[in-house]
């Protein structure tokens, strides 16, 4: 048996980054950008007011000025301000030649074409320099999952069609003479197929392209049919049939089939069998069938992969610590990710930690992570975690 830190790095090693691919603007949410992108265009590209008001070039409470013409958003005044004039400016509009601040109208009384500004004028100047949010040529970062927020940055930035990463090409196989489709009718020994449907929710949500393949039943054909519909996908992945039972056919027929085997076993808990290698170009990854050690692999594995897929660093998944509400028992020899709530107490590890029970797993807003060997915790101690969104 392998660590998880080893099993990840392993896994590491067999990721073929996804090729550049353009998209519009309108399709890159939650896509990653995949090279540097630069502004074409300053924002502001004009100094520009930040309040509705008067551009002047000086102002003292009680002064009286002369309006001279109108700067709207999207119709600059061409003129300049001199001493003794205004020029009546809206929010977003080119400040004109001369001014140097804006009066907001708040704090001025106007009549006809003469103002007189009030006893008490803000601070500020209420102008937004030119490139005051970013100059023409800035750099924008890759790589990057990109936002809602990033992409409102990019359309400002004038970048209408943007280079990221090709979305990883995800087969699921799922294995088992017990299984049925969901909405399907079961037979008396049938259960529904789970964690097939939520990995492949949690794919869709991280980037990937996923696939729902025919279930493989539990002989070597029907594995064998199943591998040979996996067509151009980039990874591959098996659930159930993990193991070392009678009818745990994943890694002969994969062997049968060439895989160059990676490893088997990983030291954790939910999901100790775990296999990876690569079928020729495509790599794969067998699961367990439990649903929840699927779903907990996933987390662990899958989404680190997939992630490295994208050009995103290499990295396991990203870890958060918190005060425990409730004890822990000292863990054995293999890493533990317990199902848990974290509220405002701190963290609380569900009491049943069986890793076919969904409903815990749904009811849990975090992973704990409890290290090899780790002895028993106190209420109050800082124990690492996966949050699940
Ligand atoms: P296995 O690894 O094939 O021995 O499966 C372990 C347990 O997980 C068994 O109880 C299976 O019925 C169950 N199982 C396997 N695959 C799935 C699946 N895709 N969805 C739900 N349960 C599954
Ligand atoms: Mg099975």
């Amino acid at each position: 048996m392998i660590s998880v830190a080893e099993a990840l790095a392993q896994l590491f090693s067999l990721v073929r980054p996804m090729e550049i691919e353009e998209v519009p603007l309108v399709s890159a949410s939650g896509r990653t950008l995949a090279r540097a992108v630069s502004a074409r265009r300053s924002q502001p590209p004009f100094p520009s007011s930040a309040m509705d008001g008067y551009a002047v070039t000086d102002a003292a409470p009680g002064m009286t000025l002369n309006v001279i013409g109108e700067s709207a958003a999207g119709h600059r005044f061409d003129g300049t301000v001199s001493a003794g004039q205004a020029v009546r400016i809206f929010t977003g509009a080119p400040v004109p030649d001369g001014a140097t601040r804006v009066v907001i109208q708040e704090d001025v009384t106007r009549d006809g074409d003469r103002i007189t500004l009030g006893d008490r004028l803000d601070e500020g100047t209420n102008i937004r320099p030119a490139g005051t949010d970013f100059a023409e040529n800035a750099r924008f970062d890759a790589p990057k999952t990109l936002s809602p927020f990033d992409i409102a940055l990019l359309a400002s930035m004038n970048v209408d069609r943007v280079p990221v990463a090709r979305k990883p090409q995800v087969a699921l196989i799922s294995t088992g003479d017990e299984l049925v489709m969901p909405g399907e009718t079961p037979g008396p020994d049938q259960i529904i197929v789970s964690n097939t449907f939520g990995l492949h929710a949690l794919l869709s949500a991280h980037g990937a392209a996923p696939r729902i393949l025919p279930i493989a039943r539990d002989d070597r054909a029907s594995l064998r049919h199943a591998f040979s519909l996996i067509d151009d996908a980039d990874l591959v992945i098996t659930i159930g049939g993990a193991s070392v039972g009678d009818h745990d056919l994943v890694a002969p027929v994969a062997e049968e089939l060439g895989i160059e085997r990676a490893f088997h076993k990983v030291a954790m808990r939910p999901g100790k069998p775990l296999m990876s290698g690569l079928l020729g170009e495509t790599m794969m990854i067998g699961l367990p069938g439990n649903p929840v050690s699927a779903m907990v692999c996933g987390q662990v594995f899958v989404l680190p992969v997939i992630r490295a897929m994208l050009g995103l660093p290499a990295q396991a998944a990203p870890r958060r610590s918190a005060p425990l509400a409730e004890p822990l028992p000292a863990n054995g020899g293999r890493e533990h990710y317990m199902r848990a709530v974290l509220d405002e107490d701190g963290l609380r590890a569900a009491t049943r930690q069986d890793s076919s029970l969904l409903s815990v797993l749904s009811g849990a807003n975090a992973l704990l992570v409890r290290p090899v060997d780790d002895p028993a915790r106190e209420v109050g101690e800082r124990v690492d975690y996966l949050p699940l969104t």
